[in-house]
């Protein structure tokens, strides 16, 4: 070759490389180790897995940085140990609490003031179901070492709880720390201030338009809330986008659509009318507050079925209790436009109704017109066939694993309580890294590369279309 040439060899190198970092509207491309999509409790957990493990991480939220539409809005969720036969659950949820303390005491040494006690609301919680299911809730409590009463008979109910229990009904308290509720909007705030202390980036009122695979890296397209395109490449993705997963990934992933199905559901937040509060004893108040968190599947219907717990104290310590139905779910028509969905008259008298019957089995004495409605949210379930959420390598159209994108989604009503364990999942997948633990495994398969496989086979979904 002539010597020109190799002189110009370099420079012709350098030019190439350029045109890779410039894209067609000539502003310059950004890579990033890590690309992760979606600011929720699923994006957060994960990206701060990745930037605690070395990983230059960036996380794209096209909400502001006041998080106000999505599945994880709000200050409460039940998180509880117990659940029932399923082992699987409580250990998503004990390995997400101490993930929390890991977190909480890294940024303890960052000189913030902060604990578990910040998100992880300790309280009894109450579960009341039909009789036929107590045996199986009590071999599961002793299996899984919860402490924990149970009344079976009304005369039992009366004595252990001083609650009304209608015959054929049981009223399980489970008590464990950091077992009761916890808050979602206070984790994603410690874990985005916990990410950028680990050196990692947080764009918000940035939303992904598209994604490419190019050479040996992912092209993503971004758009601002002024309609500014902006592009990156990445070396991995994750997928944490919660109800707009399928949307999303519609070109890399269209079998997701078919996978995951978002539900609208409700919430109604009641009080207690102030006159009527005020007029409650210290043993009404005290009953009132040893009643929440509940999950109430006493009905034996779908129909009959609610959760329900405090979402926070007003000035004079009336709580305002929140409610809604797991089964409560409608079709969504426009899932941009669900969050400003009005509850219907419906709706709202479920949430009454339900709730009266409740505090009055409880002893208090409160009528429905007692109760007042000073909220209401149209929220999001993403669910999956199974209503067990996914955290796995893409399957590709091929039918291939693609190692470098990770996929978060199918949360359902239960992810907040695992999040910080699937957070833990998603950065090890991406890093080809497992763990030992029994009940790490056996919670990596039930949401990954596998079962999503097995998903896909079981609809005769062709992963191409
Ligand atoms: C009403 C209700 C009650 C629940 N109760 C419980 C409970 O008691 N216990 C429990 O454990 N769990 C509960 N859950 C479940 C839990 O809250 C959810 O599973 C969890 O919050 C889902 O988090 P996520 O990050 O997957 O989704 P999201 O919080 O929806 O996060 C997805 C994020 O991605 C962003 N995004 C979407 N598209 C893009 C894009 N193109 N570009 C950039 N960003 C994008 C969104 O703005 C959003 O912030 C409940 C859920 C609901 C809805």
């Amino acid at each position: 070759m002539p010597a020109f040439f190799l002189l110009l060899m370099p420079i012709l190198a350098l030019v190439s490389g350029l045109c890779w970092v410039r894209d067609a509207d000539a502003y310059p491309v950004k890579h990033h180790e890590v690309v992760v999509i979606g600011g929720g409790l699923m994006g957060s957990a994960a990206a701060w897995q990745l930037a605690r493990d070395g990983k230059e991480v960036i996380l794209l939220e096209k909400q502001g940085h006041n998080y106000s539409q999505g599945s994880s809005k709000g200050l409460a969720r039940i998180a509880r140990s117990n659940n029932l036969a399923r082992d699987l659950w409580s250990y998503l949820h004990n390995r997400s609490v101490r993930e929390t303390a890991t977190l909480t005491s890294f940024l303890n040494t960052q000189g913030y003031v902060t604990s578990i006690a910040d998100v992880y609301r300790t309280t009894p919680v109450n579960y009341l179901g039909r009789m036929k299911y107590a045996d199986s809730v009590i071999t599961s409590s002793k299996r899984q070492k919860v402490d924990y009463k149970i009344a079976r008979t009304p005369e039992e109910g009366a004595a252990m709880f001083g609650v009304q229990l209608p015959e054929g009904v049981f009223l399980q308290r489970e008590f464990n720390d950091h077992s009761g509720t916890m808050n979602p909007e206070a984790l994603i705030s410690l874990l985005h201030t916990a990410i950028k202390l680990k050196g990692g980036t947080i764009v918000y009122n940035t939303a992904i338009s598209d994604i490419q695979w190019g050479d040996n890296h992912y092209l993503i397209a971004t758009e601002d809330q002024h309609g500014s395109e902006r592009k990156f490449t990445a070396s991995q993705v994750v997928s944490a986008a919660g109800p707009q997963t399928g949307s999303l990934l519609r070109e890399q992933a269209p079998y997701l659509e078919k996978l995951i199905t978002p539900k609208r559901v409700f919430l109604a937040f009641l009080q207690i009318r102030p006159e009527k509060y005020h007029q409650l004893d210290d043993h009404a108040r005290n009953q009132l507050k040893r009643a929440y968190p509940v999950i109430n599947s006493s009905a034996g219907t779908r129909q009959g079925s609610f959760y329900s717990m405090f979402e926070y104290f007003g000035a004079d310590g009336n709580p305002v209790i929140k409610i809604g139905g797991h089964f409560q779910r409608s079709n969504i028509n426009n899932l941009e436009d669900v969050w400003h969905q009005r509850l219907s008259g419906e709706e709202i008298r479920w949430s009454i109704e339900n709730t009266g019957r409740y505090l009055r089995m409880q002893g208090l004495p409160v009528d429905d017109e007692d109760l007042q409605l000073v909220d209401e949210v149209s929220c999001v379930y993403s669910l999956t066939r199974s209503e067990v959420p996914l955290v796995s390598q893409l399957v590709t159209r091929s039918g291939e694993m693609d190692g470098n994108f990770v996929v978060m989604a199918g949360m359902s009503g239960v992810g907040a309580k695992g999040a910080m364990t699937y957070g833990r999942i998603a950065a090890n997948l991406l890093q080809g890294k497992s763990e030992n633990d029994p009940g790490y495994v056996e919670a990596a398969e039930a949401v990954g590369f596998i079962r999503l496989k097995g998903d896909i086979d079981h609809l005769h979904i062709n992963p191409e279309k």
